[in-house]
This record gives structure tokens, sequence and C-alpha cells, in this order.
């Protein structure tokens, strides 16, 4: 295997059994979640970035695509990690940053993985993806597949956010519509990506394709010149969380940082079955989803996923906790008023926990914090504009400036 990509194996979460790297979903071993490994002592010399490449791809040594030549990309990564001069003085965190993905090419912290998926669907010889959606992971799998000459087959939940549903089927070779929960879709759709004729582009178990995530991790750590206190992010399908964790983790085993930071797990109150688990010290059990805001955090059934961040939680003194949608919404506007930030419920729900988490006392406020942002409003339903109709003349124009002063 050439050098592009260090890795060496997938080493399973479960039994610690290593597998040569091949298109595997699971381990084969006892069916655990497979975890990337990179050859860390290598990179330790030779660095981990490479400057050639832009954004995402920069960091190739630490992802599973072992080949410039299926490398795909929109231009995603390099997203902003920015002082939230305001909203920090607003919270009392001075030391409050904001990692915001809502620049991504399709507005949401999925084109990270898209960018994974299809390459690694090309480097296998895959001529299809699917997913099951609840709206941003359809369309930035749709979009991806369709810059990489890959045919996309979208399940999406009927009454999703109808924008987000225009933009898919764009972009989609077919978009299938169900009525029901996306959990009871994943259960079949698990089973039929077993077969392997079409590449898997869900959360729950592609190594190949969570690895896009990482990166985050990767940035904030290039942004911040040094690794933060505390990290919170929303979680659903958990690639987030766990990724991040496996870039800091890996991070830390080259020296590049001295300590995982506290790893902060935020879900919404209408599914937030790893957060039940963590506070009752038990282990996950599946739940049905109410309805939420965040249609994005919609998973009661996280699968194998949320064990894993369960024990992450538990391992290094994390924190998980839930929020309601009048919090969210909440949050979604304070970041419109005091950092110019327009994102959607599901991209601000990870705000609204650490608020939550100061306000209770479980977060220092002190502590160096990156909190994500996970995505632009541009593609959730939006609020009726609130507009001020005057007279074309210039006393009306003149009073209208003077009632913003
Ligand atoms: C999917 C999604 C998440 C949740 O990420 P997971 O990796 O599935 O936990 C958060 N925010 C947005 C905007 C998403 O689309
Ligand atoms: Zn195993």
């Amino acid at each position: 295997m050439s050098r592009f990509s260090f890795l060496e194996s997938l080493g399973c979460v479960a039994c610690g059994a290593q597998h040569q790297p091949a298109y595997l979903l699971e381990c084969p071993v006892c069916g655990g979640l497979l975890d990337p490994q990179y050859d860390l002592k290598s990179l330790s010399k030779c660095g981990v970035r490479d400057e050639r490449f832009k954004g995402l791809w920069r960091y190739h040594r630490v992802l599973p695509v072992w080949s410039q030549e299926h490398l795909i990309t929109l231009g995603e990564g390099d997203t902003p990690l920015l002082w939230a001069r305001q909203l920090g003085t607003r919270l009392g965190a001075p030391r409050l940053f904001i990692k915001y993905e809502g620049t991504l090419p399709t507005g949401t912290v999925k084109d990270r993985t898209s960018a994974t998926a299809v390459s690694s669907a090309l480097q296998f010889g895959f001529r299809a993806i699917s997913v099951v959606s609840t709206g941003n992971a359809g369309v930035s799998i749709a979009t991806y597949a369709r810059r990489a000459g890959l045919a996309s087959a979208i399940f999406c939940y009927k009454r999703g956010d109808p924008l987000k549903m225009a933009h898919m089927s764009l972009l989609a070779t077919r978009v299938f519509t169900y009525e029901g929960e996306y959990d009871h879709v994943i259960e079949h759709f698990d089973r039929i990506m077993d077969k392997k004729e079409i590449f898997d582009g869900g959360a729950r178990r592609n190594p190949f394709k969570h690895e896009g995530k990482k990166t985050i991790a990767y940035e904030i750590v290039e942004q911040l010149g040094h690794g933060p206190e505390v990290f919170i992010t929303q979680v659903s399908g958990c690639e987030i969380f766990t990724a991040c964790f496996r870039g800091f983790r890996e991070m830390m085993e080259m020296g590049l940082i001295g300590q995982i930071p506290r790893m902060v797990a935020c879900q919404s109150e209408a599914a937030n079955p790893v957060v039940k688990a963590f506070q009752s010290g038990s282990s996950i059990q599946p739940m049905t989803t109410g309805s939420t805001v965040a249609k994005g955090l919609a998973t009661g059934r996280p699968g194998k996923k949320g064990e894993w961040v369960l024990g992450i939680l538990r391992g290094c003194k994390g924190l998980a906790l839930d929020v309601s949608d009048a919090e969210i919404i909440k949050a979604q506007q304070l970041l419109v008023e005091t950092e110019g930030i327009w994102s959607g419920p599901t991209g601000a729900s990870a705000l609204a926990g650490l608020i939550k988490g100061i306000r209770e006392g479980l977060l220092d406020p002190q502590a160096e914090m990156v909190c994500m942002v996970t995505e632009t409003g541009l593609t959730s339903s939006y609020p009726k504009p609130v507009v001020h109709p005057i007279e074309i003349s210039p006393e009306a124009l003149a009073q209208a400036l003077r009632s913003v002063k």
C-alpha cells in the first residue's frame, strides 16, 4: 500500500481484532465497529499535513483513501473557527470558540463524510451509493455522488424540510420517501448493505465514510495552535463525536496535544438515548423518537455507535446533556444576535447544550471551549420576515435611519 494514506488496519472496538484494510462494515469476528488504525509512529516523524492539498484532503495521511486518483472534492474542509466574543460575553465565557460548518459545499458538516465516502466507493470499485437520511446526509451524499459519477439512492422521511428535499431531488439519481421512523428503515437498510452491492453511505458502521469528520478535530488544533479544554457537539448518528474523539486521541498519541479535551455530547429531549444511559449509568435503551425542531437529531436507536459514545464519555469524564426545542430555538436566535451566524436548529443544538451546562454548573465558563455549529440556516424552514414598510421620501428615510441608531 502506498503512503498516500498511513492506514494500517481496521481494529475492532469490541474484541480488539485487527483486520487488513478492505471494504468491511463490521468486525468479521464479532460484528463490532471498526476503528481505523494508522501508522502514527511514522506520522509523528513526517507530519500529518500535506500542504500541497487544500481543506480536508491536507489530512489524507490520516484518511482511508490510499490513492490520489480516487480523491473527490468540492472544496470541503477549512471551516472557520471563530472566537465568539459577543456570545461569550453574554454567557460569561470569555474563551468560547465556534467551529462553523455552514460554509461547507452543501452547507452542513455532512460534506466531510461524503467526501471520504464517495472517494472510498471509487477506491473499492462501487458504482452506486445509498443512505437513509432526515435531510442533510441525503443532500450531501447525492451531491458528492454526482461529482464522483456514482449513482445515488436516497431514502428520506416524507415530511422532511422542503428545501432540503428539493435540493436532494435535484442531485440524487432517485429519492425514495417513506412514512414512519428513520430507525425502522435503517434496520432493513443495514441488512441489504451487508451484501456490498452498493456502497453504504450511512452513519451506522462504515469506517471509510465515518473518517472524514475526524478532520474537524485536526483543524481545530491547527487553528487554535493547541487542543481545547472542552469540545461540545450534538450527537445523533454519533459520527462527529466518535470521529473527533479519534482525531484527538491520534494527536495525543503523536504528541501534538497534551490531552484529549473534555468531550460533551448534546441531544434533543425528543431523542436522547445516549443522555439517558449516561445519566442512569445503564446501557442504551432504544427509544421511539418524539418530534423535534432539530430534525437531524431524531435518532432513537444509535446502535453500537451509541455504546461507543457512552464508553468514551465514561472513560474521559465527559458530559451528556439534552435540550428542549425552546432551548434550541433560543440558542439559534442568540447566534444570530451576537455573532451574525444563522444556523438551522440542528446546527445550533450543541450551543443550547453548552448554555444549559453553564447554567447548571456542569461546565466551567472560564474554560477554553470549542462548540460545534454544524449547518447553515439557509436550508431549514425559516420564520416569516419581520419588515417595516416606509414611503419613498427623504423624511421617511431619515426617520427610518434615526430609528436604528
Ligand atoms: C447529521 C447531523 C448532525 C449529527 O451528527 P452525527 O455525526 O450523526 O452525530 C449534527 N448536525 C447536523 C447539521 C447534521 O446534519
Ligand atoms: Zn470484533
